[in-house]
């Protein structure tokens, strides 16, 4: 018996002309994804992808849990293939949902037939079938209501799919196929998630992460990478790039009025990340923040962020509670990671009382207390590339 994954493509099959573009796309993702785990053959046809092994040694468990993270899949099922015939098709179907059947009392047989050619009209297939079903599984009842299962045979252009329900794929678009942008990436809960959702549209991801040793330590990076590499699991590989940021975090703490220091941190970020995207092609910045979690994430204190950069800043947190965020987080099984205790480098000068309305006149005259130009060049020489 031959066992193969099946793909739905989602959103991507409304795309126009662009189909093309995104249909290979996806393509080209599963087949880099899935060669980590083994040798499949990827196809598609008529909005399905049919994933199949090459040996019977190839891990379906680990090929279905790579497909689940896959951008531009709508649902997904493993399925048996058989024969274009009929008696193949009920020898297959007998043998592949008998552990199906052990756990469940009823079910229904739907048929699509894609293939013209092959002499059965759906409703036959169904009831042919669908009886003979029956006369193997004496136990189980037919119910074209409510049913327990729901048998699916698909007769396509390489064989027949006989399936037992379907998952829920990971939605989106294909990753690629949005452009690329820059993520802010700290160790906590929301930029990993901010991450996720950004790839889900499309975009593929370079990171920027600012490290302020010896304040931060190496762990701290080391999570960040962790965080990333899950990440990646869904969004396809990222580049990271670390900032050296002590001295510019140390001329803010020692030059500039306290309550000022967060925003004027954050802007000097901006304009580092500013220009690591260009030089890496991103188009826009992505950051993990929420409207009024903290107090440089007000509405005046972004406003104040922004003005440090030309790029386009997308934050697709923005309108969202903790738990959602925390909820997406779990999900993607980086909140564990996140909630390791290490130091950020915004958490190791905070000021007892940030502005949560600062003016942008006060803000940028006490910046300009710094020589900054100097530093932020110092800090672009000094990077550190690690591919996740
Ligand atoms: P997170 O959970 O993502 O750390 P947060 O709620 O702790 O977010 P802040 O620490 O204020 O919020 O950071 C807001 C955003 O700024 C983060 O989501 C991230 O995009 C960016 N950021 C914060 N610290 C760093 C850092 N060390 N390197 C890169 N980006 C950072
Ligand atoms: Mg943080």
């Amino acid at each position: 018996m031959k066992e193969i994954i099946l793909l739905k493509m989602g959103e991507i099959v409304l795309k126009g002309l662009n189909r093309k573009n995104f249909e290979d796309t996806l393509l080209r993702n599963l087949r880099r994804r899935l060669a980590k785990i083994g040798s499949f053959t990827v196809k598609a046809s008529q909005s399905t992808i049919t994933v199949s092994p090459n040996s019977d040694d190839e891990d379906m468990d680990e090929a279905a849990l790579c497909v689940s993270r896959i951008f531009g899949v709508a649902t997904f099922s493993r399925a048996c293939q058989a024969k274009k015939d009929i008696d193949d098709i009920k020898k297959q179907a007998k043998e592949y949902l008998a552990d199906v059947f052990d756990r469940a009392s009823s079910f229904k047989v739907e048929s699509k037939r894609s293939d013209k050619s092959f002499p059965m009209k759906s409703p036959e297939i169904s009831r042919e079938l669908g009886g003979y079903l029956l006369s193997q599984y004496p136990e189980m009842t037919v119910d074209v209501h409510d049913p327990d299962v729901v048998v699916t045979v698909e007769i396509r252009d390489f064989g027949a799919y006989i399936r037992a329900g379907f998952e829920k794929g990971a939605g989106g678009i294909p990753v690629g196929t949005g452009g690329r942008a820059c993520v802010l990436i700290s160790g906590g809960i929301d930029s990993p998630v901010a991450s996720f959702m950004m790839a889900k549209r499309g975009i593929e991801l370079t990171a920027v992460h600012f490290a302020s040793p010896p304040y931060t330590s190496l762990r701290a990076e080391e999570k960040v990478a962790e965080l990333l590499r899950r990440v990646s699991l869904y969004s396809g590989r990222i580049k990271m790039i670390t900032v050296p940021f002590t001295r510019l975090q140390e001329e803010i703490r020692d030059k500039c009025k306290e309550e000022y220091s967060t925003i004027i941190m954050r802007r000097f970020m901006m304009m580092i990340s500013e220009r690591i995207a260009r030089d890496n092609g991103c188009q826009a910045l992505i950051t993990g923040e929420s409207l009024g979690q903290v107090a440089s994430q007000t509405l005046g204190a972004m406003v104040c962020t922004d003005e440090a950069c030309s790029m386009p800043v997308f934050r697709p947190l923005i309108g969202m509670d903790k738990d959602e965020i925390v909820a997406i987080s779990r999900k993607i099984d980086t909140f564990e990671v996140s909630v390791q205790p290490f130091e950020d480098c915004c958490t190791v000068f905070t000021p007892k009382h940030p502005k949560t309305k600062p003016v942008l006149s006060d803000v940028i005259a006490e910046q300009n207390r710094i020589d900054y130009e100097p530093l932020i060049e110092e800090a672009l020489q000094n990077l550190k590339v690690t591919n996740i």
